[in-house]
C-alpha cells in the first residue's frame, strides 16, 4: 500500500511517501519539503535513492506550492511512480480534532467542516491543514483521505487531568487540556517498546518532545495519563519562542496596564516569547548555547529558566504517574542535546536513575543510555510522526497492526 503524508506546519510543508506492507520499515520512499522564509518557498526533495533536488518556488501561493511539489512523485529526477493513481491512501497531520476526534478519521465534507470549525481553537494550523486537502482533491481526486489529530492521543487523559479548574460551564464550550505532539508521544512509547523488546505493560513512560515546541506526555501501558500543553500548544514547557505556562494575571496586567490587544498578547507569548524572549539573541537552542559560551549572562538565563521548568514538568508527569519506569528523550533538542539529558537526568538521581555519560555524549539514536543499573531506562529516540500517521492509515484502512 503507498500511502502519502502530508504535515503541514506554519512555515513549512513536509510530505512523505511510504511503502507500506504490515512490515516495520521506517524509511520513506520519497521525502519532500517546503520551508517558508520571508515569503518565499524553498523545495527540497529526496527520493530512497538519495536524489536530492533543491529549487525556489516562483508562486506565493501555499496551495500551488504543494501541488508543485507533489507533481514530482512521477515527474523528473526523483520519480518514485508513474502516476498518481498508484497512491493508495493519504494521510494529513490534523492538529486540532477537538473533543470529537479521538482517533484517525477517514475525511468527508462532515470531517473538513469539522476541522474548518475548530480552527477557532488552531487559527494557525487547521486552515493549512484543510489547504493540505483540497491540494490533494486537486491532483488525486477521490484518492481516501485520513486525518491524524495531534489531540487524539490525549484523549485517554481522565477529567482531572483535562478539566481547567475554572468555571464549570468552560467544559460546555470545549475549553479544556487537549494536549498536542500525540502522534510524536504515540511513536516514541512504540519504538521504546521496540528497542526494550518489551510490550511496556505497566511500564509507566514519560516521553519528553523537546523541539521548537516542547512538550511531556506521561503514558501508562500506551495510553496518555497527562500532558504539559493544554487547551493549544501554548501551556507548559518554556519552548523556542513560546512562554509556556505563566501566572494569567500577568495577561490581564498588560492588558490593564499597557493597552495591549488579544492579538498583540498572542504574538507576544507565541513568537516573543521563550528562549527567544529571555535571550533577546534567538530561539534556537544552539545559538542559545553558542551565546552561553562567549558569555552571554541574557542566554545563561534563558537555558536555567528553560532546565527548571524542564525538570519541574517533568516532576509533575512522574507525580501524575506515581512513578518511572522509562524517560524517553526526543525532537531536535531531546536528539541532540547531550547537555540538556545530562543536566535534566541529573535531578532524578534520587529516583535511581543513571545515564552513561560517554554514551549520553555521542547521541546515540534510538538506544539505551542508562547504565545497567539504573532503575530508570532513559532512550533516545529518533521521533517519525509522518512514519506513525502512515502506520495510522495502514491501520485504518488494512485493518492490519505494522509487526516487527
Ligand atoms: P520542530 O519542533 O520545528 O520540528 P525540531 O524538532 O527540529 O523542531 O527542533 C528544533 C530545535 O532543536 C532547535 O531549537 C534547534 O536548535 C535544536 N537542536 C538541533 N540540533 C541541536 C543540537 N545539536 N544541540 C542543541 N539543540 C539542537
Amino acid at each position: 500500500m503507498k500511502i502519502l503524508v502530508m504535515n503541514a506546519g506554519s512555515s513549512s510543508q513536509k510530505s512523505c511517501l511510504y511503502e507500506f506492507n504490515g512490515i516495520n520499515t521506517h524509511s520513506p520512499l520519497w521525502e519532500a519539503q517546503i520551508d517558508y522564509q520571508q515569503g518565499q518557498g524553498h523545495l527540497k526533495i529526496k527520493t530512497g535513492q538519495c536524489i536530492v533536488k533543491q529549487e525556489s518556488l516562483p508562486s506565493q501561493s501555499r496551495l500551488d506550492d504543494t501541488i508543485a511539489m507533489l507533481r514530482y512523485l512521477w515527474q523528473g529526477e526523483t520519480q518514485v511512480i508513474n502516476d498518481p493513481s498508484e497512491v493508495d491512501v493519504v494521510g494529513h497531520r490534523v492538529v486540532h480534532g477537538g473533543q470529537e476526534y479521538q482517533s484517525a478519521t477517514l475525511i468527508n465534507s462532515e470531517v473538513k467542516a469539522a476541522i474548518a470549525r475548530l480552527s477557532k481553537f488552531a487559527p494557525i494550523h487547521n486552515p493549512i491543514n484543510l489547504d493540505g486537502i483540497s491540494a490533494i482533491e486537486n491532483i488525486f481526486g477521490t484518492v481516501p483521505q485520513v486525518a491524524v489529530f495531534d489531540t487524539a492521543f490525549h484523549a485517554s487523559l481522565l477529567p482531572a487531568a483535562y478539566v481547567y479548574p475554572g468555571d464549570y460551564g468552560w467544559i460546555e464550550q470545549g475549553i479544556r487540556r487537549y494536549g498536542f505532539h500525540g502522534t510524536s508521544h504515540q511513536f516514541c512509547n512504540r519504538r521504546a517498546s521496540e528497542i526494550l523488546s518489551s510490550d511496556l505493560k505497566g511500564m509507566k513512560l514519560i516521553s519528553c518532545h523537546l523541539g521548537n515546541g516542547c512538550s511531556l506526555a506521561a503514558i501508562q501501558n500506551g495510553k496518555s495519563m497527562d500532558t504539559t500543553m493544554g487547551f493549544t500548544p501554548l501551556e507548559g514547557l518554556m519552548m523556542g519562542t513560546r512562554s509556556g505556562s505563566i501566572d494569567p494575571s500577568i495577561l490581564i496586567h498588560l492588558l490593564r496596564e499597557a493597552n495591549y490587544t488579544a492579538d498583540e498578547l498572542e504574538q507576544l507569548l507565541n513568537k516573543h516569547s521563550g528562549l527567544l524572549g529571555i535571550s533577546g539573541i534567538s530561539g534556537d537552542m544552539r545559538e542559545i548555547i553558542e551565546a552561553i559560551a562567549q558569555g552571554n549572562e541574557r542566554a545563561e538565563l534563558a537555558l536555567d529558566i528553560y532546565l527548571h521548568r524542564l525538570k519541574a514538568g517533568i516532576g509533575a508527569m512522574i507525580a501524575s504517574l506515581e512513578g518511572l519506569d522509562i524517560l524517553v528523550f526526543t525532537a531536535g533538542v531531546g536528539e541532540n542535546s547531550a547537555l540538556i539529558r545530562e543536566v535534566t537526568c541529573q535531578a532524578f538521581t534520587f529516583l535511581g536513575l543513571s545515564i552513561d555519560s560517554e554514551k549520553n555524549k555521542r547521541s546515540p539514536v534510538d538506544q539505551d543510555i542508562s547504565n545497567p543499573e539504573s532503575k530508570v531506562r532513559v532512550l533516545v529516540v529518533h521521533t517519525q510522526e509522518d512514519w506513525e500517521i502512515a502506520s495510522e492509515c495502514w491501520n485504518l484502512m488494512a485493518g492490519g497492526k505494522v509487526t516487527d
